[in-house]
């Protein structure tokens, strides 16, 4: 393969035009792909179905503290379903709270307690005349758009194959006291699959941040989202890191069962301190009279316990891994030596992060778009929308049929080949 930086003028046109005959032959397909978002199949649903079955109406839905599920009580979950997703999460049962269907609604909750509320009576962020978060990118956008929905300053840091740049992180965090926060996926992230190294958790433990109420943001959503058995990523459990250090409050560890059982109808929790979960408490008992049970309960009576969990999601990895793989396949062998891409080949998550020629990504996505393959937005992975360098673009391949996702590969192939000949050819 030779690099289509080192192919003369000529060479780039012929190959084009041979390119562009490819393309409208795909085109003429009229294709109509979505690999815009990280969704779980359908077949990945149905390995759920059997949740639907747990709770009938003769089962028996008093819960382990002897509450009728059906009824008020129970403010912070039922301990069955702490005892399930504290294991998952790596935490003691004490450091849970169980919310309602969704993480991301915990992250919003947080944020915006934070800003009326404070963190465990510090002065509220919306009094201040500047609050900032530090942002890893490419990141996960629906992060990125929380923070800007209430007007907090968003810092890039860029990533690293072992993490965010440490170095930035502590500069930031140490000396700046309007650095309130930081976005963290800190296992195969949205979006490149990277797992923070150990040295990169034990960094983040020994912050010594200028700002008593800074908290690292920690959504863990992949943390047992393998892809592959015998490759498997680890991640160093940071709220015992933080508390090791002497900074047991520093974290807030969020995480859901969306991609395990039903997104949007899963279990979100929050795990923390026994300070800062009782910081929780009291806004939570003002929200709430409790989350839903039943839900909790059909959720723990399913997957029995972490062992059962952990079966279950052996049985979404069969189905995602022939997918990344057959992504990852046409990467290599399209692109492989051509140099006008990057990519990390991820060992669990739900996203490939591929990174085009600089100037190219919103071109490609719009590209691909034109032969029916909707991507995720060109920008959509950094703070406001914008990647300075125009380049990142995200591969959601769980959704499709593993034959849909072969025809979006080479789409997107076609439409990274197309847009950097014409960039090379400025
Ligand atoms: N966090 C990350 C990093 C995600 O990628 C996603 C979904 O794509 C979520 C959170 C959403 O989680 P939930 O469904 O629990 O709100």
């Amino acid at each position: 393969m030779t690099a289509y930086k080192d192919l003369s003028k000529e060479e780039l046109l012929s190959l084009k035009s041979n390119l562009e005959k490819e393309f409208k032959k795909v085109k003429a397909k009229g294709i109509k792909l979505d690999m815009s978002r990280g969704k779980p199949s359908t077949e990945q649903l149905n390995l759920s179905m059997g949740m639907m079955d747990v709770l009938t109406s003769d089962s028996d839905l008093v819960c382990e503290e002897g509450v009728d599920c059906r009824n008020y009580g129970v403010l912070d979950g039922i301990k069955e379903a702490k005892q399930l997703l504290a294991d998952m999460m790596e935490v003691p049962k004490d450091n849970i709270i169980i919310f309602g269907n969704s993480s991301l609604n915990v992250m919003y909750d947080t944020i915006a307690r934070s800003m009326t509320h404070g963190v465990m009576g510090s002065t509220p962020w919306c009094k201040l005349d500047k609050v900032k978060f530090l942002c890893p990118v490419p990141g996960y956008d629906r992060h990125f758009a929380i923070t800007e929905y209430f007007g907090i300053e968003m810092i890039n840091i860029p990533m690293t194959p072992t993490g965010p740049d440490m170095d930035m992180v502590e500069e930031y965090v140490n000396n700046d006291p309007a650095v309130k926060g930081i976005w963290c996926v800190p296992k195969y992230s949205n979006p490149q699959g990277i797992t923070y190294s150990d040295e990169t958790v034990h960094r983040f433990a020994k912050l010594n941040p200028a700002a008593e109420d800074f908290r690292i943001f920690w959504d863990n959503a992949y943390g047992i989202h393998h892809l592959y058995e015998d490759k498997q990523d680890y991640l160093i459990e940071i709220l015992m890191e933080c508390k090791k250090e002497g900074h047991p409050d520093m974290v807030y560890k969020f995480a859901s069962t969306s991609k395990i059982s039903f997104p949007g109808s899963g279990i979100g929790a929050i795990a923390a301190s026994d300070a800062n979960l009782a910081d929780i408490r009291k806004q939570m008992k003002i929200q709430t009279i409790g989350h839903d049970k039943l839900n909790q309960l059909r959720h723990a009576r399913f997957f029995g316990d972490i062992h059962g969990m952990v079966q279950h999601m052996k049985k979404h990895a069969d189905i995602m891994r022939p997918k990344f793989d057959a992504v990852l396949d046409t990467l290599e062998t399209e692109l492989g030596g051509l140099e006008i891409g990057s990519w990390i080949a991820p060992r669990g998550g739900y996203f490939i992060s591929f990174d085009s020629m600089d100037g190219c990504a919103k071109a490609i996505v719009a590209k691909a778009k034109e032969a029916g393959l909707v991507m995720t937005g060109a920008g959509a992975t950094f703070p406001y929308g914008k990647d300075p360098k125009d380049s990142n673009i995200r591969i959601a391949p769980s959704y499709p049929t593993l034959q849909e996702i072969r025809e979006a590969a080479k789409i997107f192939v076609l439409s990274v080949k197309l847009v950097s000949i014409d960039k090379l050819l400025e």
